[in-house]
Parts: C-alpha cells; structure tokens; sequence
C-alpha cells in the first residue's frame, strides 16, 4: 500500500492516467502472450493489484554490452505495461543507478541481507580471472548476491548460454548462469539481446502465482520459447512452395519470398518473434528481409550467420519441398502429394498409385535438400 492509501498499482495507474478498464484489457493481452485462457486476465489484475510491496530486483551485469537493458528500457508497448514494472524496485543496476562506488555496493548488500530478492543476470560469466571487482572475482559475486534470492532470471544469450564470450576459443572461459548457480531456480530468456516483452511477461507471471513459468529442458519459458520460428512465420507459404530468396535484392527478396537459402535459422529456432515482434511491435529482423540468426539457440555464434541449417533436423513435417529453383523443372514431393491426394478420392486404387508415386519423387527431393543443406 502506498503513503496515501492506495495500492501500489492504482497509484501507477492515476499517475500514468490510465484507466482500470484498459488495465484489464492489457492483462487479457498479458495473459494470450502467457499461453494462457483469458480468463486468467482478471486473476492477473487481482493479483498485481494485491500487491502491497515491490519486488526489489538485483540486476547483474558481466560480459555484455548492455543491449538487454536497452532492451528492457524499452519494452513498453503499451503505458499498461509500465504499471508491472512499477511493481519492482531495481534495487542495483550498474548502468542504470544513479548511485556509484561504495553507495552501490551498500544497495546490493542491504538487499542481499534482507532476502525475498529476484536476480536478473546479464552478460557472460567469466572464470578465468578476467573480470574482477573490488576483489572479487565475476563468479564469486554471482555466488555471492543469489544466496538469498527466490529465483534468478539471465537475460539474453551470453547469461543463458554464454553468448558471443563463449564463442569459440572463448579465451575468458565464459560460462552461462545455469553452470555455476545450481541450488536456486534458474530461468533463461536468450535473444541476442532478450525481447524486452518477454521480461515484462515472466515478472507478471512471477508476480501472479509466486513462480516461475513452465520451461523447457534449457530453462527457457514454454509461453515465449515453445514453437519454432519457422511454424509461425508469414514467408512460410513460400518455404513450402519452394519459392527462395536467391541473392540479396533479387526477385524472391523484393518480393517477400524464403530466405532460407541466405542462411535464416528459422527451422530450429524456438521463439515467439513472429508473434510479438521488436520494436513496439513495428517489425522484426524476418519481416525486414533479413534471415532469422537464431540468437536464442545455443552456441549460436559459432554456427555461421549465413549457414544454412537443415530443417529435417527438428520436427520435420510431412514433406519438404525441394529447396530448387522453380525454373529448374523439378516437380517437387509437394505437388505429387496433393495431385495424388485429389486422384485419390476421385478414384480410388489409382489415386493411392499416384501418392505412391509421388512418395517415391518427394524422397528425391528431400535428398537433393539435404545434400544442398
Ligand atoms: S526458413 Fe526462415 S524465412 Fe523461410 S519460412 Fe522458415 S523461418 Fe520463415
């Protein structure tokens, strides 16, 4: 509760002029980006607004070049969305207090001391020495500010995974979070740098039910990591057609076409990009001609921007399309599929002929793929 009475997040609101109503409908949005009912709306409203202290936040940061905080400055899509924000109390941020020095140090230790503390790390760990802080070495303070937190959250791909620190030779010995904090709960969100939405979306949900969300098996949350890039992305349609982006500013580009052949990492990237977007939901590195890097993916750096990947190597679907040029009169698996499938129900015994024929061409197809991969 506030000085005047008011709860934390009716004061937010007054003050940012906003109404209960849009808040509502912020928290229905809020709950869509969290994969769950809307109905969870309104039980995300309740509990924000029970809320009658702020979450105080250590913010660490090691091997980084502060994208992630920018990107977290600037996550507000909505006025709504500051409301959440408003409901934790960055205690300790290197870049972003005002404090310096000793004053600093005293903000982390008082928090520290006082527990019930979320730790959001960003940047890379190194261990070989080369980063240390008025004696302390990077991994000793880590150890050291997440011995009374409730969880801690590494932004970005360097804290969740080591980033472009590890990348090969990785002459600091960078680690990610998850290989030296081992007795708390870890949560990552990799990007490169993290949605900022994201953030947004896991402190609402921290906030509502205590802890933290669903996760897959590299700690990251199902609600924004669950699908591949490539299952939700609008060139899609000509991925299956088999029309591709061949050179920069040829024809497929100006037209929107695959840019599966420029190296986007999109068949083996889980992330929810197409359906957030960047930049206040402007845009997104697809959206603007540019191939998907898969920054969220481990060890991405150390895969070749502009390498392709192989498809099949997650998930494959039914069929895919030979990755051939239209014009170089290959009939491709899909059209064989489809033709047999209609002959099929027309009639009969020769329609199934006809699948198995075009079962047999699709296999060529996908060899012809796998071999361009
Ligand atoms: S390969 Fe990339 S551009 Fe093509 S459909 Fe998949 S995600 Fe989209």
């Amino acid at each position: 509760m506030s000085s005047n009475g008011k709860s934390l997040v009716a004061k937010s609101l007054a003050e940012r002029g906003i109404t209960r109503r849009d808040f509502l409908k912020f928290c229905t949005v809020l709950a869509g980006a969290l994969a769950l009912p809307s109905r969870y709306g309104v039980r995300i409203a309740e509990a924000l607004e029970s809320k009658k202290e702020k979450l105080p936040v250590i913010w660490l940061e090691f091997q980084d070049c502060a994208g992630c905080s920018e990107s977290f400055t600037r996550s507000y899509r909505t006025s709504a969305a500051q409301v959440v924000l408003d409901l934790i109390s960055l205690n300790y941020h290197e870049t972003l207090m005002a404090a310096a020095g000793t004053h600093a140090e005293q903000a982390r230790e008082e928090t520290i001391k006082k527990g019930g503390y979320l730790v959001v790390v960003e940047g890379a760990i190194p261990t070989q020495n080369y980063c240390v802080i008025g004696g302390k070495t990077a991994e000793q303070i880590l150890l050291e500010t997440v011995k009374n937190a409730v969880a801690v959250v590494a932004v970005g791909s360097c804290s969740s995974f080591g980033g472009l620190p590890k990348a090969h030779p990785n002459p600091t010995g960078a680690r990610a979070v998850t290989d030296i904090v081992k007795d708390k709960p870890v949560l990552n969100l990799p990007g490169c740098p993290v949605n900022g939405e994201n953030i947004t979306a896991t402190l609402a949900y921290y906030l509502t039910f205590g802890e933290l969300p669903a996760m897959d098996d590299l700690h990251r949350p199902l609600f924004a990591y669950g699908a591949l890039i490539h299952d939700n992305c609008p060139r899609r349609a000509h991925f299956d057609r088999g029309e591709f982006v061949r050179e920069w500013g040829d024809e497929g580009h100006r037209k929107g076409w695959c840019l599966y052949h420029m190296g986007c990492k999109g068949p083996i990237t889980h992330a929810n990009c197409p359906l957030i977007l960047w930049n206040d939901g402007t845009s997104w590195p697809i959206g603007s001609g540019h191939p998907c890097i898969g920054c969220v993916e481990p060890d991405f750096w150390d895969r070749g921007i502009y390498n392709r990947v192989k498809p099949q190597e997650e998930a494959p679907p039914a069929y895919y399309p030979p990755t051939i040029a239209k014009n170089e009169k290959q009939i491709n698996g899909t059209s064989y599929a489809v033709t047999g499938a209609v002959v099929g129900a027309a009639v009969g015994a020769a329609g199934a002929l006809a699948v198995a024929k075009g079962k047999g061409k699709k296999e060529e197809g996908d060899e012809k793929s796998s071999d361009e991969s």
